[in-house]
């Protein structure tokens, strides 16, 4: 299963890549959710494929009309190119991410072509980033660490003042990447410790990399502290290289 899963994601990025520098006829889907000719171009890539290797297993995919109930059972999710923003305006933070989840994630896949970098994990079976294995060992304090955080316009005034006013005034530096996968990316290799994500993603945003991060040794939880339940299309979610920072987060978040 994982090697199909890094072979489409792989077939995709390269698909994503070409088309890069050509017009992409970007549009809004709705309110901040630009969609381009390339998002399509992988949609139509990544299904194909899947539904040939995995023809029974229900897919949830960004680029689709989906069910309001997550399937029962297992099912595949995929954002079929994650970073839509950056990879519009040229810039290389964007990624193809797949994942396989019963009840929750046991497969993810993180393909990011321009950083020519791909992430792997299976549950029970650990994290590798180009095939080595990945061991989060940062025991950093988060006047130490630098912290990934998305800024978009559906968080609210309580995300804003709770998190990133209270956090970015403790960490060393904050920086947003509009970019689930690199923001895992980054956390996988130490760049950052802690990566919050409290509103606007969707459950093909973080499967595969709550899953990396916790094979990794590190934690995922919801931003309010308790575990992610994987029973919903819209999600939030904080990523951190140890429990430590998440509780510290998690306390100066709460005032
Ligand atoms: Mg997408």
């Amino acid at each position: 299963m994982l090697a199909r899963l890094i072979e489409i994601a792989k077939r995709a990025g390269a698909a994503l890549a070409a088309v890069q520098a050509e017009d992409l006829g970007a549009r809004y889907k709705s309110r901040g959710q630009l969609v381009t000719r390339a998002d399509e171009v992988s949609h139509a890539l990544i299904e194909a494929q899947l539904a040939q290797a995995f023809p029974d297993v229900p897919r949830v995919m960004e680029e689709q009309a989906n069910e309001a109930r997550l399937p029962a059972g297992a099912y595949l999710v995929v954002d079929e190119l994650d970073g839509t923003i950056p990879f519009s305006r040229g810039m290389r933070e964007w990624a193809v991410m797949i994942a396989r989840i019963d009840g929750r994630p046991t497969h993810g896949v993180i393909y990011l072509p321009a950083w020519e970098t791909l992430i792997a994990a299976e549950a029970g079976r650990g994290c590798t980033l180009n095939g080595e294995k990945i061991r989060l060992s940062s025991s950093r304090s988060l006047a130490d660490a630098v912290l990934g955080m998305e800024l978009n316009l559906y968080l609210g005034a309580e995300h804003r003042e709770r998190f990133v006013s209270r956090l970015s005034a403790v960490a060393l530096s904050t920086r947003c990447l509009a970019c689930a996968g690199a923001a895992v990316a980054e956390l996988l290799l130490g760049r950052t410790d802690l990566y919050l994500n409290c509103r606007g993603g969707k459950i093909w945003d973080f499967a595969a990399g709550a899953l990396a991060v916790e094979e990794a040794g590190g934690v995922a939880w919801r931003i309010d502290g308790t575990p992610i339940a994987w029973n919903s299309l819209e999600m939030d979610v904080l990523l951190a290289a140890n429990p430590h920072i998440a509780e510290q987060a998690l306390t100066i978040a709460a005032g």
